[in-house]
């Protein structure tokens, strides 16, 4: 581990810093800043001691161990040229009101390159880290970068807008208003459900609405389903299955009944609001199962494809 953190050159932590440091604008997509930290936090709760461990020796000191406070950074340099080729790993363009998701068909790049999508993302960086853990990493990769990168997708995959449809971009061209708000059902879903709930409920405050979704799957409303969101045979079938999800929620919850234009307020919200909730905690979940399997003690590892 020393000789790979010690391999990184000073412009590389320059990078990291400036990149942090930037504030992420209003054309970004993935969940909202505070879809994507609640995400890896609730992730790093369920840690098992030695994930635990290797996550945070995997982060740069300035965080002080705090994942969360990363797990944006990869929308703030998917439009650095060093970055770009990163950027069609956010989301998936399934076909228009088709409401499914195949990988073969769906899992590429606006030029076809295959497995350049968000599910693809996923299967690439938990491989990278397995293979840090076993020792047979490639130096050319990053695993601080690989760490980030999957936890962020992790998020990104359970925004059910971010597996949408092709010609309206995942909702994105779809202009609208939320409530008194200019607005599109994108970011309807990546962060104004969000904030609205904060707002609403929580006195704008994140730290009790967090608590609030952590009480919901450890002893409250989706307790008995952690299991089996946690289950997971092979990463390529579990990708497939959430990416699934999102689509369905997608047509279910985040399109019906939407045309441009529209003013979306109180009924929308209220019958929306506990499905994005859901999202974050299972994405949270998730990414805390491939964390544990891939550096955990257990020895319950992943059936990968050859
Ligand atoms: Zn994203």
């Amino acid at each position: 581990m020393g000789k790979i953190m010690g391999s990184w050159s000073p412009a590389f932590w320059y990078v990291l810093v400036l990149s942090f440091a930037l504030v992420v604008g209003p054309g970004a997509q993935g969940w909202s800043k505070e879809g994507h930290i609640m995400t890896c936090r609730i992730a790093q709760e369920l840690l098992g001691s030695e994930a635990a461990e290797v996550v945070r020796n995997l982060l740069p000191h300035y965080v002080n161990g705090d994942l969360s406070a990363l797990c944006i950074w990869p929308d703030q340099v998917r439009h650095w040229y060093k970055y770009r080729w990163t950027s069609p790993l956010h989301f998936i363009d399934t076909p228009d009101n088709d409401c499914t998701f195949d990988y073969e068909r769906d899992c590429h790049d606006p030029h076809g390159m295959e497995d350049m999508c968000v599910a693809g993302a996923i299967q690439n960086f938990t491989s990278q880290l397995i293979n840090y853990r076993e020792g047979s990493a490639d130096r050319r990769y990053n695993m601080t970068e690989a760490l980030l990168f999957l936890s962020h997708f992790m998020g990104d995959i359970h925004q059910p807008m971010h597996v949408g449809f092709t010609s309206d971009e995942g909702g994105n061209t779809i202009n609208l208003r939320w409530f008194r708000r200019k607005s599109n059902l994108h970011h309807v879903w990546d962060r104004d459900i969000i904030t609205t709930t904060m707002s609403d409920y929580y006195e704008k405050d994140m730290e009790v609405l967090l608590e609030n979704i952590e009480t919901n799957y450890t002893d409250g409303i989706w307790s008995s389903d952690v299991t089996s969101w946690e289950h997971c045979d092979d990463i390529l079938s579990c990708v497939t299955k959430w990416a699934l999800e999102s689509i369905n929620i997608a047509c279910k919850w985040g399109y019906k009944g939407v045309e441009p234009g529209t003013t979306l307020s109180d009924d929308y919200f209220d019958s929306r609001m506990p499905i994005v909730m859901k999202r974050i905690a299972q994405g949270g979940v998730r990414l805390a199962m491939i964390l544990n399997r891939v550096f955990g003690d257990s020895k319950e590892g992943f059936a990968t494809p050859t």
